[in-house]
C-alpha cells in the first residue's frame, strides 16, 4: 500500500481535491481535523497543555480553542510548544490509521503542514495542489468570511508555495484553467500502476 501526502497553501484547494479521491474509493486521513480531535480526546497532549496554561485552556472538556489562538497569536514559543506535542501525536495516529488498510493500493493524509510537521516521513508519494495567490485570497474570503489582511496574514505563517512545490513529487495545478478531474485521474491510475 503506498502513502500519498497531499498539501497546499490556505485555499489551494486540497479538500476539492481529496473530495474527488474520496468519490474513487480511496481512504482519506484528514490531518487538521484530526489534530483537533486529539487536542480534546487524547489525555496526553491535554495534560501536557495544562500543565503548561492551566484548566481554564479547557471549557466543559472542550478545548478553548479562541483563548489557545490568543495565546499561540502573540507568541511564537507557544505554538512551537503545541505543535511539538500535537505533531507527533497525528503522525503516529496516522501510522496507526493506516495499519488497517494495508489491502488498499493506496490511502491519502491530508494536511496543510505536510513538510512542516514532518508527516512526510511517512509518506510514499508527496502532492501539492497549487493555486495562485490571487485566487486563493478570493476563496478563502468567499468561504471564510474573513478579511484580505487575514487570509495574507494566514498565507505568511505557513511554508511557500513555491517551497511545498520543490519538496513534492506531484503538482495539482488548481488554476482555473487546467481540469482539475483529468489531474486527478491521471495521479490515480499512476498511483495504482505503482501499487501492483
Ligand atoms: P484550507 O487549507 O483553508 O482548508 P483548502 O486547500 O482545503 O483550504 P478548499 O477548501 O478545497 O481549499 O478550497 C477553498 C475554497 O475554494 C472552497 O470554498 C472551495 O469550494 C473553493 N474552490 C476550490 N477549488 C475550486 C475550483 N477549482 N473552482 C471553484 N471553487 C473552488
Amino acid at each position: 500500500m503506498i502513502k500519498v501526502g497531499i498539501t497546499g497553501g490556505i485555499g489551494s484547494g486540497k479538500t476539492t481535491v481529496c473530495e474527488i479521491f474520496i468519490r474513487l474509493g480511496i481512504s482519506l486521513y484528514n490531518a487538521d481535523s484530526k489534530a483537533k480531535w486529539l487536542m480534546n480526546n487524547n489525555e496526553n497532549i491535554k495534560l501536557q497543555l495544562i500543565e503548561r496554561w492551566g484548566s481554564q485552556l479547557y471549557k466543559n472538556n472542550q478545548l478553548d480553542r479562541l483563548f489557545l489562538a490568543e495565546i499561540i497569536f502573540a507568541d511564537k514559543k507557544a505554538l512551537e510548544y503545541v505543535n511539538s506535542i500535537v505533531h507527533p501525536a497525528v503522525n503516529t495516529d496516522f501510522k496507526k490509521w493506516s495499519l488497517l488498510l494495508t489491502n488498499e493500493e493506496y490511502v491519502i493524509e491530508e494536511s496543510a503542514l505536510l513538510f512542516e510537521s514532518k508527516a512526510f516521513n511517512n509518506m510514499d508519494v508527496t502532492v501539492t495542489v497549487y493555486s495562485p495567490e490571487n485566487i486563493r485570497i478570493e476563496r478563502v474570503i468567499k468561504r471564510d468570511k474573513v478579511s484580505r489582511e487575514q487570509v495574507i496574514n494566514r498565507i505568511n505563517n505557513q511554508l511557500s508555495d513555491q517551497e511545498k512545490v520543490k519538496r513534492s513529487e506531484f503538482v495539482i495545478y488548481n488554476n482555473e484553467k487546467q481540469s482539475l478531474l483529468e489531474q486527478v485521474l491521471n495521479l490515480h491510475n499512476e498511483l495504482i500502476s505503482r501499487s501492483i
